[in-house]
């Protein structure tokens, strides 16, 4: 983009074009960096961030906006109140959440502005990021988000952020807010830093906090390290691992792999245990350039996703654990490898063959006193959307009599994580012990829903968005012996509708098979008595799956390539969620004007994608 050669290359200043698309309601992605064309991260030089936002949304105007234009001009008013109130909303949940913070300030070059000019524009492109940066450091200089005034579908402004048919305003800024920040688009279901607006996105998600620590907070934060190969000990390039957090239950933070097969995950908490899930890139062309040659045909067909485990740990289907603690804040685990299958244990696997459920055994060790479970449901093997299939529920019996007795007051604290990874099941839950049957204790016992015998997922107050993320409790007897627990899980496939609300771009991100995580830890209170220690860690290399793993470039996109693809986009249909990088208009260096063509052919290309899926 920039030519090496020109000697304005050391001051000249690149322009980051980055592109928010607007798609069906879809999955989520992992953090990425924002690389400058020499492959720096990009960032900017404090970690205190001023611009210019209209928190008055005098800029906004309401007769551009589909839904406002007809109203009165009294009512075209309460729309601009409201695109204020959802500004103004969002600066505060990134400042409570964000390690970078973003203070509004009237006479900051940076800006954040409605605009409806053609030449960032075209239909279905909801809002872009211009970030001009020195290419050597990446040190950003100046940033400016431009909100696309004319969009259609167009904004919601109402109070409701769940209306079908439109876009929420928060849902755009946070995730335009996380590009002015340095982020790029992230494959970890759920994060603002998803390509495409889902409900639920103005809230960062833990994914987006670890990318801006690992941004301006590098060295206070945990890192778990790793190498993914293939078969052959191939390094596999753009694979996505995930650190699925004990404590959330719930993804923490993601790396890509790079050419070497090496990655880091960084801002991370410590004193606490990760799980780790990689699994294939699903969205190329929303990633930045180097990640689009990244291939996932190492198997007999795509891999899949596969959670970390320990060779012999192959055979009990129990994922590692792996813990970060304050004298221990980066730990190399090793090699990891892809793999072709998921892994489950032979024994689980026999009894749902026999029996249709799968049943798994544990009893607590000195070196494992509890531990976690990875389950899984074929495409085919739920039947019912409608309730839970009982005829195919996974049964876990616990046996914590070697824990001895407990203090009065610990419960078992049970998670599951199943959507979080794209995979679309939800469980009817049984727990029983020491004091009886308990169903269900994380939902609601009065179901609203006569016609369907289990109870619905709790939702999301403001957007409506079901939330399937599962942590129940049971209490223990303070008499170890009487510590049997018999947990069963009937599985439901979760039904088009609950998929749609519930997983951004669903055709991309939601899998077909339905794998599922079980975590356990004993709590007293806050306290957390037993958890899945883990221990010494031994890594995949004896254990390589994927036999047809091949080596994989970069994909390194000169400004020549820009100007191929260029024409390529102008006769094909291929769609383009892309951030490209250019050059302003007005720089010195001379290939600005054909790249900001290139970026403004890439975004006109998206909504013929949209619609030739609607039709
Ligand atoms: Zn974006």
């Amino acid at each position: 983009m920039v030519e090496p050669q020109r000697p304005t290359l050391k001051i000249g200043r690149c322009l980051f074009f980055i592109l928010f698309f607007l798609g069906a309601i879809a999955p989520s992605y992992s953090y990425v960096l924002t690389e400058s064309t020499l492959r720096v991260p990009i960032r900017w030089s404090s970690s205190n961030l001023q611009i210019n936002v209209d928190t008055s949304a005098n800029d906004f105007d309401p007769s551009k906006n589909i839904f406002c234009r007809h109203l009165s001009l009294s009512l075209q008013a309460t729309c601009t109140a409201r695109a204020s109130t959802d500004i103004n909303e969002v600066l505060s949940l990134w400042n409570q959440a964000s390690p970078v913070g973003i203070t509004s300030n009237p006479y900051s070059a940076n800006r954040l502005s409605f605009s409806s000019d053609p030449r960032f524009f075209s239909p279905g492109v909801v809002a872009v990021t211009l970030l001009s940066y020195n290419p050597g450091d990446g040190i950003i200089k100046n940033g400016q988000i431009y909100v696309n005034h004319q969009t259609n579908p167009g904004f919601c402004f109402t109070q409701s952020k769940s209306a079908m048919g439109c876009v929420y305003l928060g849902d755009v800024i946070a995730h335009e807010l996380g590009h002015f920040a340095g982020l790029a688009h992230s494959e970890v279901r759920e994060s603002t830093m998803l390509f495409t607006s889902f409900r639920g996105q103005h809230g960062l998600h833990q994914d987006d906090v670890s990318g801006l620590r690992s941004i301006y907070h590098a060295t206070a934060f945990g890192k778990i390290r790793g190498r993914v190969l293939g078969g052959n000990r191939v390094p596999v390039f753009g694979a996505h691992v995930q650190a699925i957090s004990l404590k959330t239950g719930d993804v923490a933070a993601s790396a890509l792999t790079q050419e070497n097969g090496s990655f880091v995950i960084d801002g991370l908490d410590v004193e606490h245990t990760y799980y780790l899930y990689t699994e294939p890139l699903r969205k190329l062309d929303s990633l930045p350039d180097a990640f689009r040659s990244a291939k996932n045909t190492f198997c007999p067909g795509s891999y899949v996703g596969s959670f970390f485990e320990t060779c012999a740990s192959q055979t009990r289907g129990q994922p590692q654990a792996v813990r970060l603690s304050s004298s221990q804040s980066d730990l190399d685990v090793g090699v990891v490898s892809i793999r072709c299958q998921v892994r489950v244990s032979p024994t689980y696997l026999d009894a749902k063959l026999r029996t249709g459920s799968g049943v798994y055994e544990f009893s607590s060790q000195p070196s494992r006193p509890i531990s976690s479970f990875v389950g899984y449901y074929s495409s085919t093997e739920i039947i019912s959307s409608s309730d839970p299939d009982e005829a195919r529920e996974d049964l876990i019996k616990l046996d914590l009599s070697y824990l001895g007795d407990l203090p009065f007051g610990s419960t078992l604290v049970m998670k599951i994580l199943s959507t979080a990874i794209g995979s679309p099941v939800d469980f009817s839950v049984n727990l029983s012990g020491p004091f009886g049957s308990l169903t269900d204790p994380d939902r609601p016992q009065v179901n609203p829903n006569p016609g369907r015998d289990y109870p619905p997922p709790r939702t999301e107050t403001s957007t409506l968005r079901p939330l399937f993320q599962r942590q129940l409790s049971y209490p223990l007897s303070a008499t170890g012996s009487q510590n049997l627990l018999d947990i069963s899980l009937a599985p439901r496939a979760l039904d088009a509708y609950e998929i749609m609300m519930t997983m951004p771009d669903s055709s991309t991100f939601t899998l077909k098979d339905r794998p599922y995580l079980v975590m356990f830890e004993i709590h007293r209170g806050n306290q957390v008595l037993y958890s899945d220690l883990g221990g010494r860690i031994s890594d995949n290399s004896s254990c390589i799956d994927a036999p047809y793993t091949f080596a994989v470039k970069a994909n390194n996109v000169s400004s020549a390539a820009m100007a191929g693809q260029q024409e390529e986009a102008g006769t094909s249909q291929v769609a383009g969620a892309s951030c490209g990088t250019i050059e302003p208009p007005n720089s010195s260096g001379g290939s600005g004007p054909a790249s900001f063509v290139l970026g403004l052919l890439l975004i006109a290309f998206l909504p013929q994608k949209i619609r030739s899926k609607k039709s």
